[in-house]
């Protein structure tokens, strides 16, 4: 029996890396974010949104009971840099 090497001797690679998450998992769930800091976030409805109002480091954070994305809101941004 041969193992699943080709003829150049390169082991293919899997299809699907695991990379954190994949972005396809990311749109399948309603966008919902809260604030590291605080409570803010429940008015934002898209990424778009909180874009806008100045939210910053956003990442998907499907383990989250309360949003599926976490960041940190303007007011706290403005307390951080104080
Ligand atoms: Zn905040």
């Amino acid at each position: 029996m041969n193992p699943p090497i080709s003829d150049t001797g390169e082991i293919t690679p899997s299809p699907e890396k695991r990379k954190g998450f994949s972005s396809s998992e990311a749109d399948s769930l309603p966008f919902s974010l809260v604030c590291q800091e605080c409570d803010a976030g429940t008015e934002i409805a898209s990424r778009e949104q909180a874009n806008a109002a100045g939210w910053a480091d956003i990442i998907f954070a499907p383990d989250l009971p309360m949003a599926n994305w976490l960041g940190v809101c303007p007011s706290c941004q403005k307390v951080a840099a104080e």
